[in-house]
């Protein structure tokens, strides 16, 4: 294999042209964190600025009215069809912690039971979250442990299920070894027990098909800033299944939420369908950021972004196979492509300072304590060419020593 052979695979890629889609301003930084933070779309930045200029610059409050109060509702219908949800079954609102926070309860709550079941691969923010709402039900986390490569599996999970837990909550895509779960599966598994699933798809909205309808999923979360590149701190989005709706009630009952907002009615009654789990007032910006950033993956489709994001994997993986894994790495990801999402995780004793050393060449990844570097792939952008040049980068700052200027952990202890 050769560097022709992946311009071959860039010239052949028929997302090629979506890079013209962003904001990119240096081209010679290979950006490999699209699985944190998303690049800007140009639409999105002409929408912001529009949004400042035209709709709060020479709208003001009027906006609201003409233009801004059904957003979130929109919005979250352009991303139904890219999660596989139906229209009505998707709000963008608040932050994926928060609409952790507020479905999980309304779960616990809606099944009179008191625990919830996921595993320590999970995000650090989905445990806080999901043991403070137990601990308020009266009941507690059941933590199970999963394999540090695979992640989690029915057979980790069904041991912990009994009458007391109302909800499993996983992540899709493990955020640290990018492990694809079984989403139908663990899902039956769940109901089986009377429990509710509730997916967290932070790191595969935008760059794997979700099934959400197919698999009968009761309650979804994930953020749009990372492969929806709707931008730092854009609001994430929440679904509820349609027939669901009803009997969840929200634990932040605010006035977005409310079935007749104006009418500024001291009683709290919910609106119908999916607005009754908004809290407050939405940051418009952000949502224009995510709205042309929702757009443009809709209009890529899911199944041509999920093509070339196996490609994308698939070609890292030769690459670390031919030159990585003799340099004292090893690969903390699926090699089979049905089980892994869009990004590649790669451990290393030396994981910090060698990170550190690609960031100075121009080479972005990012790092995760204590021995991870992820390498993220977003099929919209990211070339052939550039994963080859990232790892021919990688392999020269491993054989060349050069890491070993830069400190050895993030507080410079060594
Ligand atoms: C990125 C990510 C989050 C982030 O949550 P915020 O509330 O938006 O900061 C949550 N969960 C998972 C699984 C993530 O990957």
């Amino acid at each position: 294999m050769t560097r022709d052979d992946a311009l071959a695979t860039d010239n052949a890629d028929l997302l090629s042209e979506y890079r013209d889609h962003f904001h990119i301003p240096d081209a010679d930084v290979i950006y490999l964190d699209g699985n944190s933070l998303g690049r800007p779309t140009l639409e999105g930045v002409e929408r912001i600025e529009n949004t400042l200029h035209e709709e709060w610059g020479r709208g003001l409050v009027r906006s609201w009215r003409r233009e801004w109060i059904g957003l979130p509702e929109q919005i979250g219908d352009l991303l139904a069809p890219i999660i596989g949800a139906s229209p009505g079954e998707v709000l963008i609102a608040d932050q994926t912690s928060v609409n952790l926070f507020k479905l999980a309860s309304a779960a616990l709550a809606a099944t009179g039971r008191t625990d919830i079941v996921l595993d320590d691969s999970n995000f650090p923010s989905d445990l806080y979250v999901l043991d403070a709402v137990a601990r308020a039900a009266g009941g507690h986390l059941r933590i199970a442990s999963a394999d540090r490569t695979a992640g989690p599996t029915v057979d980790d999970l069904d041991p912990l299920l009994d009458e007391h837990v109302g909800v499993v909550s996983l992540s899709h895509v493990g955020f640290k070894t990018g492990a694809l779960a079984d989403m139908h599966e663990i899902t039956a598994t769940a109901h089986n027990a009377g429990a509710l699933a509730l997916w967290d798809l932070s790191h595969s909205a935008g760059v794997v098909p979700v099934d959400l309808n197919a698999y009968n999923v009761d309650l979804a979360v994930g953020c749009t800033y990372k492969y929806l590149n709707g931008g730092p701190g854009a609001p994430a989005f929440l679904y509820v299944r349609w027939d669901l709706q009803e009997h969840l009630a929200t634990p932040i009952p605010g006035w977005f939420g409310h079935a007749d907002m104006f009418a500024f009615d001291p009683t709290y009654s919910p609106a119908p369908g999916i607005r009754r789990f908004a809290a407050g007032t939405p940051p418009i910006l952000s949502l224009r950021g995510a709205q042309a950033g929702i757009s443009l993956s809709a209009e890529a489709g899911i199944e041509a972004i999920r093509t070339k994001s196996v490609q994308l994997t698939e070609f890292l993986i030769a690459r670390y196979d031919a030159r990585l894994a003799g340099l004292g790495f090893a690969l903390g990801s699926p090699r089979n492509p049905d089980r892994r999402g869009g990004h590649v995780s790669v451990h290393h004793p030396h994981a910090y300072p060698i990170a550190q050393a690609l960031i100075d060449r121009n080479v972005i990844p990012d790092f995760r304590a204590p021995d991870t570097i992820r390498l993220g792939l977003a099929p919209l952008y990211t070339a052939f060419t550039e994963v080859w040049d990232a790892v021919e980068v990688f392999a020269d700052v491993v054989e060349s020593g050069a890491y070993r200027d830069y400190p050895a952990t993030p507080e410079g202890v060594t």
